[in-house]
């Protein structure tokens, strides 16, 4: 993947890992961006736009939850843009108490801007097809029982996500998908952490774990991103810790599986 004169969408781009992913996109040379986001971030948006002058930023304050406005802020991005390479779906939350919220934000969000990503990239609506890289987390691989659901929403976004990299989906639309699942990153994620888990019993032993963790950088976690950008291999699930991206092979559990379709 040559990132030179493409157009990306980020979500969640404003703060954390998202930020970071959106600032490496630019330095690679892409085209235009498109940073979907609850928040304002100004001062980073000023930064960006000002190291960046001749690529193109545009920022749009969305909720992924929010399927209609997802909807309507990819036809907008295609409209501006007139093309659509790159998605890197990073919006995500973490808050175990408000269990709705963090199913329509973490896995629904994923779900709108991925199908969107479809609708306004395929080859068969014009598009030129591209890839998809979607944000879960190793504890959607491995459960992590302080957070269950949290866990479960990203154990959620490696299914969606492996689902849509069919290699029958991809022969139609051109549009390859990957799944990441970065370990602890030092974000603001972690802010109140105790206060947003589901059992309070465990919030001593959620101290401990936390103060264990190795916790990488956004930036380390961007780069990984970038690589799995490079990569650009379809299906594909990776852990990313250490600066580095580990491939998971994904073993089929199911011996009735049905024929591929
Ligand atoms: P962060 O809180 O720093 O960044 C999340 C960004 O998403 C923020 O800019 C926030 O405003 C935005 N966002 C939140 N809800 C949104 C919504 N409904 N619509 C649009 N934007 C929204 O956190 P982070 O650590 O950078 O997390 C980014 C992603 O990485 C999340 O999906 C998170 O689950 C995942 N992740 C984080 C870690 C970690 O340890 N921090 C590890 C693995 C995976
Ligand atoms: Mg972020």
């Amino acid at each position: 993947m040559n990132f030179r004169g493409k157009s990306a969408v980020v979500t969640g781009g404003a703060g954390g890992i998202g930020l970071q992913v959106a600032r490496q996109l630019l330095a690679a040379g892409i085209g235009k961006i498109a940073i979907i986001d609850l928040q304002d971030n100004l001062e980073e948006f000023v930064k960006l736009r000002g190291a960046h002058p001749t690529q193109s930023v545009m920022i749009i304050k969305m909720d992924v939850a929010n399927k209609k406005g997802v909807e309507a802020t990819y036809e907008e991005i295609k409209k501006t843009f007139g093309n659509i390479d790159i998605v890197v779906n990073v919006a995500g939350i973490f808050n175990d108490r408000d269990v709705q919220r963090t199913l329509l934000v973490n896995l629904g969000g994923i779900i709108n801007s991925s199908l969107s990503a479809l609708q306004y990239m395929s080859k068969e609506n014009g598009g030129n097809g591209g890839l998809v890289v979607n944000m879960s987390s190793v504890v959607g691989l491995d459960p992590m029982f302080i957070i269950p659901v949290y866990g479960a929403t990203k154990a959620g976004i490696i299914n969606f996500t492996r689902c849509l990299g069919n290699e029958k989906f991809y022969q139609r639309s051109g549009i390859k998908f990957a799944t990441v699942c970065p370990g602890a990153t030092m974000t603001d994620m972690f802010t109140n952490f105790t206060e947003k888990i589901i059992f309070p019993e465990t919030s001593d032993e959620t101290y401990k774990i936390l103060d264990r963790l190795n916790k990488q950088s956004a930036t380390d976690v961007a780069r990984c991103i970038m690589n799995v950008l490079e990569k650009e291999k379809n299906g594909a699930v990776y852990v990313i810790e250490g600066k580095r991206i580990v491939p998971i092979d994904m073993k089929p559990h199911w011996t009735g599986k049905e024929p591929a379709l």
